[in-house]
């Protein structure tokens, strides 16, 4: 699903391709989108430019001329693609729609046009994403609402203090307390796992007994996840691929295979709920 490396990869999709273009046509096949969208439709964009994009945790917002927001939320299934008069795309979020394939595909439920013939295409084959217009003096409000942590990568990044101290409340397993973005903001599953991973912990053990030199690795790991993520344009597109490349992923996804710090076989659990790969080996219970 798209985890916040995926929505950092259509934010620089967005503000590279789309800032100062204007808004042309709008084909919102799928109405519900809007669903709890301050303004009803989209119209109030069109003949609007784009004037520039920005993430808090993996809401998506786009900012647009004369004071109007879109915010958008990939849950499960999102995607954006961005293609320009000369056929060039740049796909982030999910693997359907193919990257390669025909668009709009029947998933696609959001065409957005502009004046020099570049097409954005909204698609979500799980139909659980939404988007909100808003005016831009509301975001700011809009995004406290949903009671988000600190980022988890970034220029205001989470500190291991902070981390320390929202972990030392919680006694459930840490990978479940990563997983509350109230938390951090924006770690996923495939994150979690590549974290703990890397910082040698089991994804059960409480989160509040995570304290000193493994709060520090912990904290240097969910960065590390992070940006690894980011740097190579989202996990959704690194799972097309068999092998991980720079050392990720390096546990999730690979079930049987060989554990790239030890050589072990990495095992698959199930930890809050969540599929959960992790090295018995690098990662013991206690
Ligand atoms: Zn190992």
């Amino acid at each position: 699903m798209p985890e916040l490396p995926e929505v950092e990869t259509m934010r620089r999709i967005v503000e590279r391709e789309l800032t100062d273009l204007r808004l042309s046509s709008i084909q919102l096949r799928l109405p519900k989108l809007l669903r709890g969208s301050p303004l009803p439709t989209l119209d109030p964009l069109l003949g609007r430019t784009v004037t520039g994009a920005r993430r808090r945790a993996k809401v998506l917002v786009t900012d647009w001329s004369d004071g109007l927001s879109l915010l958008a939320h990939f849950k499960l299934a999102g995607q954006l693609a961005v293609e320009r008069p000369d056929g060039r795309r740049s796909v982030a979020g999910h693997p359907v729609p193919n990257p390669s394939g025909v668009y709009p595909h029947k998933a696609t439920h959001l065409l957005l046009e502009f004046d020099d013939g570049t097409t954005l295409f909204h698609s979500d084959i799980r139909q659980f994403g939404w988007l909100r217009l808003m005016e831009t003096d509301d975001v700011e409000a809009a995004l406290e609402a949903f009671g988000f942590g600190p980022e988890g990568v970034g220029s205001d990044a989470i500190t291991a203090g902070q981390l320390g101290q929202r972990l030392a409340r919680r006694r459930i397993p840490v990978k479940q307390a990563l997983l509350d973005q109230g938390i951090v903001a924006g770690l996923g599953n495939i994150y979690v796992d590549e974290a703990l991973h890397r910082a040698n912990l089991h994804p059960a053990r409480p989160a509040n007994s995570v304290v000193g030199g493994e709060l520090n690795r912990l904290h240097e790991a969910i960065g590390w996840a992070l940006e690894r993520g980011i740097e190579q344009g989202g996990a959704t597109i690194v799972h097309q691929r068999a092998h991980p490349r720079d050392g990720f992923p390096a546990a999730h996804g690979r079930e049987g295979e060989p554990c790239l710090a030890c050589g072990g076989p990495i095992a698959k659990t199930r930890v809050g709920g969540r599929g959960t790969y992790l090295c018995p080996n690098c990662q013991p219970v206690a």
